[in-house]
């Protein structure tokens, strides 16, 4: 069984986004710009906020942070996006999921811009990902899994992938990658989600299986095929009294048993989780290159 070593791709990546970014400064006399947003206190959204502004850093990706108090009104956030999506030395803006409950996410994703909407949660981003529309964005997560199973050299063509949750950041994208039409798609998918009746049989179907579940080892061993590929997005914590921290992360798999049939594995923590951020990075600089006219760096989507 080989693991997919998420965090040595998402590495290179990253030095492959940031020697673009210096290749941009050197011809181009441009830097793109993050801008990333973040309202209230949520103290795990406050360290991927920190995580996403220290590599933006990294690649020399200019980036500011806007921290709003949690009692920020609609009105302040709105604002604020209204200013960014104006600013010309910022390319690309996020703004940190969820935000507090008296804001309105959908207005919020509907006021960026969607030539800055690097996340790629605008419905109009959404639709060309939809209609396979190149032009647009795609989603960081599920782009960085494409990304794996490309440096990877897995085969998708032809094979039946299976994913495992329907949410509109990773799952539902994840089944349009897989099915569009391009180099490296053109799998035949099937999307299960709460509701789907005899989930183990249909997953063991999967040759590419893809669980975004948020359930720690809801797949085990017994429910997948021989020598099938699993991407586990899953980011779960678990207490574990032997952890400095008192807890793990696990994914969505079992990784004991499914490690013992797999041919190909993502671990967790070290699998999905160092891609999605390294093509938050890149999807900053295709929306620098898009806004000034010019060819973004190639991927395989
Ligand atoms: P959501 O909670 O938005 O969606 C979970 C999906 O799983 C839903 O479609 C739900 O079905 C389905 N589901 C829940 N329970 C079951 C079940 N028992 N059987 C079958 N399907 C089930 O989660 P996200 O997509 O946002 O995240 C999923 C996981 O991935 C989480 O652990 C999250 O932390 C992680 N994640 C990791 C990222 C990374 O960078 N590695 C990025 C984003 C997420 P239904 O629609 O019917 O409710």
């Amino acid at each position: 069984m080989t693991i997919i070593d998420g965090k040595s791709v998402g590495a290179t990546l990253a030095a492959e986004t940031g020697d673009f970014v210096r290749s941009l400064g050197t011809s181009q006399n441009l830097k793109p710009g993050l801008a990333v947003v973040i309202v209230g206190n949520d103290p795990a959204s406050r360290i991927y906020v920190n995580h996403k502004v220290k590599k933006a850093a990294e690649l020399a990706i200019h980036s500011v942070k806007h921290e709003l108090p949690e009692n920020a009104s609609q009105a302040d956030v709105l604002g604020l996006i209204e200013v960014l999506n104006q600013d010309p030395a910022i390319h690309g803006i996020l703004v940190q999921s969820p935000p507090p409950a008296h804001i309105d996410e959908r207005r919020i994703i509907e006021t960026i811009t969607p030539e800055k909407d690097v996340d790629c949660f605008h419905p109009y981003n959404v639709g060309k990902l939809a209609i396979g529309d190149t032009d647009g964005f795609v989603p960081c997560t599920p782009a960085g899994i494409m990304v794996l199973l490309q440096r990877y050299d897995i085969t998708v063509a032809g094979r039946h992938a299976v994913v495992v949750g329907r949410s509109n950041i990773v799952g539902r994208p994840m089944t349009l990658l897989l099915s569009r039409k391009s180099r490296y798609g053109n799998a035949t998918v099937t999307l299960c989600h709460s509701r789907t009746a005899d989930i183990a049989d249909v997953i063991r179907q999967g040759d590419i299986v893809v669980a975004a579940i948020g359930k720690p080892g809801f797949i085990t061993g017994d429910m997948v095929k021989p020598g099938c590929v699993i991407i586990d997005v899953g980011i779960n914590r678990v207490d574990d009294p032997t952890a400095k921290r008192g807890y793990r992360l696990v994914g969505d798999t079992d990784f004991e048993s499914v490690s013992q049939k797999a041919s190909y594995m993502t671990p967790v923590p070290g699998g999905v989780g160092p891609m999605t951020i390294a093509m938050l990075m890149a999807n900053t600089v295709r929306a620098c290159c898009l806004q000034n006219g010019l060819a973004p760096p190639d991927h395989p989507f």
